[in-house]
């Protein structure tokens, strides 16, 4: 069967052996964009592609504000700081993510908790969030929300949108609401993803976006925040561009700032990217279908899009017999010219995360013991 995978994977990439997981591809104006930044001089943090590109996610994720950073770990970071997540306080994600979503907590000094996800949609699972919420969680007269067990304040929510499947965020966003949680999105690998005709990210107070090389727009490196509250995309916006209050010539910064700015090189590429998105995602879902024909026939499970869903399928995913088979697999195709990865290790395995509170994770340990991922390129 291994064999089989891997003839029909090389089979769609013949032009690219080994065959990569996920390639960036250059199809539109990117040159252009970037000779026009050097021509010009304007390659750092001065000019016009960071505003066209803050611009074309507006339009097309139809979130109200934008602001680019340099990383989606820093549009994380810059989210957490906006919603108070303060050291002492205690921010509830899930166990199954890549690591900068836990990180960009701990760099607020906060503790993550990790409640688990559902088999479904991949990501945080509603009615076990609901769940840990009565089991542990109080709403206290001051109207915040907190741990019962270390009394600390829980000051916000992080949902992910794993490989571009959208979360049932409407009702975690339900779930919190209820004890006073804001939710940030980490929709890093999700651009091009709806859920209920949404994008993913507009739906919590904040949502994050990256544009990493392996994401399916990119930048190089990049990231967003995107909102559809002024106050926070404002404070967005001072905070990561060194807290400079505006003057011609004068510098002074009223608060502890980051430059955490997208130069205006990045974002250039970003823009012929983004003016490719529809084709981008046309190419990705077609590569998806082929591939769960091609997985049904064989009696493979496939990741589909969940439910009331529209997924950017940025990672395709199968999801193998047991732990065993996935490292055979694993093995067998990575010899044989076919890049292809387990998911990533769970949060709370890892030496800086394993003493965090952490409810039942059943689910993401099925799930880390059998997901694979495959080639997932747009093909050219
Ligand atoms: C890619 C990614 C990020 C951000 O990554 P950067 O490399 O910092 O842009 C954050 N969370 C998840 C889930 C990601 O996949």
């Amino acid at each position: 069967m291994f064999e089989k995978i891997v003839t029909f994977i090389k089979e769609l990439y013949p032009n690219e052996n080994p065959v990569p997981l996920h390639a960036p591809r250059f199809l539109g104006n990117e040159k252009k964009y970037l000779i026009d930044c050097i021509d010009t001089t304007y390659v750092s943090y001065v000019g016009q592609y960071v505003t066209r590109f803050e611009e074309l996610i507006r339009q097309y994720t139809g979130a109200k504000y934008s602001v680019a950073v340099s990383t989606g770990t820093a549009a994380l970071h810059t989210a957490l700081l906006l919603e108070d997540v303060k050291p002492n306080t205690e921010v509830i994600t899930q166990p199954l993510t890549f690591v900068a979503t836990v990180n960009a907590i701990a760099y607020c000094g906060a503790q993550p908790v990790f409640v688990d996800v559902e088999k479904s949609t991949l990501g945080l699972d509603p009615q076990k969030l609901n769940d840990f919420l009565i089991n542990h969680a109080v709403l206290k007269a001051d109207g915040l929300c907190y741990n019962k067990a270390t009394g600390r304040l829980i000051t916000a929510c992080v949902p992910m949108h794993t490989f571009g499947h959208p979360a049932r965020i409407d009702q975690i966003i339900e779930v919190c609401s209820k004890y006073n949680i804001p939710v940030i999105e980490d929709a890093a690998e999700s651009l091009g993803s709806f859920y209920k005709d949404k994008h993913t990210g507009t739906y919590g107070t904040m949502g994050i976006l990256s544009f990493n090389g392996n994401k399916p727009v990119t930048t190089g490196g990049g990231g967003m925040v995107i909102t559809n509250d002024e106050s926070l995309a404002t404070k967005a916006k001072h905070m990561t561009t060194t807290a400079k209050k505006p003057h011609p010539w004068e510098f002074v910064h009223d608060m502890v700032g980051y430059n955490y700015r997208m130069p205006n090189i990045n974002a250039a590429v970003g823009c012929a990217q983004m003016e490719r998105i529809t084709e981008t995602l046309e190419n990705k879902r077609n590569t998806a279908m082929i591939y769960k024909n091609f997985f049904q026939e064989i009696g493979v499970t496939f990741v589909d899009e969940p439910e009331n869903a529209k997924s950017n399928f940025w990672l395709n995913t199968v999801i193998l017999k047991d732990r065993q088979e996935r490292d055979n697999f694993l093995a067998y195709a990575n010899e044989h010219g076919v890049q292809s990865r387990p998911v990533w290790t769970l949060m709370t395995k890892l030496p800086m995360y394993q003493n965090c509170q952490c409810d039942n994770i059943e689910v993401a340990q099925w799930l880390e013991d059998r997901l694979v991922n495959i080639p997932s390129s747009v093909r050219i």
